[in-house]
């Protein structure tokens, strides 16, 4: 079988918006594998690994990928909920990593973020309205009958009535928490909200509310997201821009539509071809990981870590490029946005022929 020439390597795999208000620059996270009697440092695990993006005011990154794959990762390192091990992250300017505590402390109020699972971020002995409540309390922004009107202001904000505050997280359903939660990442006016899989522990009837929600909030507050999920049907109706990861590092980004539409890279194509197409006289040909199981983080495969499962090494006849070195991200061509990182992305439409 011949194999296609590799493409050659672009050079600069750059950020997609002008004016960024956020810019993560080669953000790294290691965590260290202790073994033995004395907890040496015998291994890393490369969670991280060379992730840049930017994000516009107003706009969402959408970073999906499967469980594992660091995503969440990436946005508590540029929080600094976790410290990162190297990299940059500049927000609306000022550089966020090498930041005092005691100056970081103002710029937190401007970038939140809504867990997962709504049920477990709020404290169960706490009524609503004092979870709300609490940040404000916290960073002494509004007291006395100001915190009450506020709590119920936000709590308007994201579709409940008043009364809700005076009521407990048990007595909501996990749609109505995940509003709770959405409240209190509101409460300090943010300009930046990391939304970490707000939706997955909902049922699916109630998912595409709180899309919509957020939708609402980001065209009236003008807020930013980055959007974690493994769900990229959930994505796409919200995001400006998706990056996809696996095994720490970003394997495609580029505009949602380009994306969704043509998809470069065999991982994206993978990961496409599982969502549920709504319409039942159609069906979708799904394209399948040759094994299905993700490898260990922390035995990267050498070369493109998506080698041992990737269905178009396989089509090509196993290329040694793909087992030896990495491919780069890079732009599909010199002036495009759409960056891949694939030796053989050029070769992409042959999985079709190969149905
Ligand atoms: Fe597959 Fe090779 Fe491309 Fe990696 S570089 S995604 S193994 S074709």
């Amino acid at each position: 079988m011949t194999v296609a020439a590799k493409p050659p390597a672009a050079a600069n795999p750059t950020a997609i918006a002008a004016k960024p208000l956020l810019a993560v620059d080669k953000l790294c996270k290691y965590f260290p594998v202790r073994r033995g009697l004395f907890a040496r440092v015998k291994q890393w695990v490369k969670a991280v690994d060379d992730v840049s993006f930017t994000i516009g005011k107003g706009e969402t990154l959408g970073l999906v990928g499967e469980s594992g794959c660091g995503k969440t990762t990436v946005g508590r390192a540029l929080l600094r909920l976790i410290p990162a091990t190297s990299g940059s992250v500049t927000f609306n300017g000022r550089s966020l990593l090498d930041l005092p505590r005691s100056q970081l402390r103002p710029l937190r109020r401007q970038m939140q973020i809504i867990f997962q699972d709504p049920y477990g971020s709020l404290n169960p002995r706490m009524t609503v309205g004092g979870a709300v409540a609490e940040p404000l309390r916290i960073h002494g922004l509004v007291r006395g009958a100001t915190l009450k009107d506020r709590v119920a202001e936000l709590l308007q904000q994201v579709g409940l009535p008043p009364d809700a505050a005076y009521r407990y997280p048990h007595e909501f359903s996990g749609g109505q928490r995940q509003r709770v939660g959405i409240a209190r990442a509101l409460a300090l006016d943010p300009a930046f909200i990391v939304c970490d899989e707000p939706t997955s522990a909902l049922d699916v009837s109630i998912r595409a509310q709180v899309i919509n929600l957020l939708q609402d909030l980001q065209k009236n507050l003008g807020l930013s997201y980055l959007m974690i999920s493994h769900d990229l049907g959930a994505v796409r109706h919200i995001s400006k821009q998706v990056a996809v990861m696996y095994l720490g590092r970003i394997v495609e980004q580029a505009p949602t539509a380009a994306l969704y539409d043509a998809p470069r890279h065999p991982y994206t194509r993978v990961l496409l071809s599982a969502i549920p197409v709504p319409d039942p006289t159609k069906r979708r040909v799904r394209v399948s990981a040759v094994d299905d199981e993700i490898p260990s983080p922390i035995n990267v495969p050498q070369g493109c870590a998506f080698h041992p499962r990737c269905p178009l090494y396989e089509l090509l006849g196993k290329p040694e490029a793909c087992r030896k070195d990495l491919p780069p991200l890079a732009p599909i061509d010199p002036e495009s946005k759409h960056l891949v990182r694939c030796h053989y992305h050029a070769d992409i439409s042959r999985l079709d022929s190969a149905k």
